[in-house]
């Protein structure tokens, strides 16, 4: 998963990482870490700061070499020996516990071959300059602790932006469906092949796992087969399947499972709708029409991880037409660019409820955040 993201890091992670080395070595020639390049810091204060830092190594320096004194067996050039690597590992210590100061120019290089590596894995280009401008006002102009790995504040600040980026639009699945009112009719609109029908299936067992009663509505009544699919589904969970022939009105398949649920105090109607491309005309009237019968309180779209930038383009373009509460991105189990995940949200304006993670049932996760940003970083980075 995302693999190929990852690598694609390595070039803004080595950039950012070799120039926070600049900075280290410049400043132990001339003084603190953190009043390189800062105007505000006056001359007075950079020596200050560099007498205190060389009081603090001579005092190491004299601590070593009194406590190597005593002890009797060292040689003398033991003793040079010691007191200069130990000398060296407590600078080192000094240094890397000290802050450095970024200006806007440091980051050009570095914030470049981020938004390049964000573009080469699919992510939208106004996604790709929100990122990096969330990380410019995140770095630039403000002092940052340097830990022992000069990588680490380039991993950091990206999940920082990340995690931002995709919790603006955020809805908890969960809330949502305790606070609607009974019965939830819930649409599920995409393109042919991508995992709608799966996806439903998957939805509704995450839903019976949380003790809700649902109905199937085999509303694409278009596609040969697509019934028959619905029904495998339905049989496999245990649910009622409302259908009619291949070929009827979509509109009366979904009204009359909300019907259904009504009469059986069901709590939520799962509805499959034909897949259809936003530029066929006449299936796009017919979804409007669908969506004014039967008045659905969440138009869910689905479309694959894999697909990266034409998925949210579709996601876009149905939204204009058809406005969707929120999106489930399926087959992320096999995608390495990771690029749709991150742009779908911000480009529609509507949050990922689901990503599809296999193809057995269980293989469904609850959008969050974190679980997504930790799984394209790695899990390394705390944010
Ligand atoms: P539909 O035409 O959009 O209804 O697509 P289907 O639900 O029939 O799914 C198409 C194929 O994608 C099937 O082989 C599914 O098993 C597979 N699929 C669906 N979701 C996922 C997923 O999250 N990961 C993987 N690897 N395969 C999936």
């Amino acid at each position: 998963m995302f693999n190929n993201f990852r690598e694609k890091l390595a070039g803004y992670k080595e950039s950012l990482a070799s120039k926070l080395q600049e900075k280290l070595s410049k400043n132990c020639q001339t003084g603190n870490i953190a009043d390189i390049g800062n105007p505000d810091i006056s001359a007075t204060t950079t020596e200050k700061t560099l007498e205190t830092g060389l009081t603090q190594l001579s005092e190491i320096s004299s601590h070593e070499v009194q406590s190597s004194e005593k002890r009797s067996t060292d040689t003398d050039n033991d003793l040079k020996q010691k007191s200069k690597f130990s000398l060296l590992d407590k600078a080192k210590l000094l240094v890397f516990e000290q802050e450095v100061f970024l200006d806007e120019k440091d980051l050009e290089e570095p914030l470049w071959q981020l938004e390049m590596a964000l573009l080469e894995s699919d992510v939208a280009l106004p996604v790709a300059e929100e990122i990096v401008s969330s990380i410019k006002s995140d770095l630039v102009g403000s002092k940052k602790k340097i830990g022992s790995n000069t990588a680490d504040l380039a991993e950091r600040s990206l999940k920082k932006a990340l995690i931002e980026l995709l919790s603006e639009n955020y809805l908890d699945f969960d809330d949502y469906i305790r606070d609607v009112t009974r019965p939830i009719k819930i649409l599920f609109v995409g393109v042919n092949g991508t995992g709608k029908t799966t996806s439903i299936a998957k939805v509704a067992k995450y839903l019976q796992d949380r003790n809700y009663s649902v109905v199937l509505a085999a509303g694409d009544t278009f596609r040969a087969g697509a019934i028959e699919q619905l029904e495998v589904h339905g049989k496999k969970l245990g649910l009622k399947v409302i259908k009619h022939k291949t070929g009827s009105d979509p509109a009366a398949v979904v009204f009359d499972a909300i019907e259904y649920a009504k009469a059986h105090n069901k709590d939520i109607v799962l509805a499959d709708t034909a897949g259809r491309l936003h530029t066929n005309i006449n299936l796009m009237d017919q979804m409007k029409k669908i969506v004014r019968v039967t008045r659905p309180d969440l138009l869910i779209f689905v479309d694959e991880a894999i697909a990266g930038n034409d998925a949210v383009e579709r996601a876009r373009l149905f939204n204009e037409s058809v406005p969707i509460g929120g999106s489930i991105l399926t087959k992320t189990d096999a995608d390495a660019k990771g690029g749709s995940a991150i742009s779908i949200s911000y480009v529609t304006g509507k949050p990922i409820l689901f990503l599809g993670v296999g193809q057995m049932y269980s293989d469904l996760v609850k959008f969050e955040p974190r679980w997504l940003v930790d799984r394209l970083l790695g899990e390394t980075a705390s944010a």
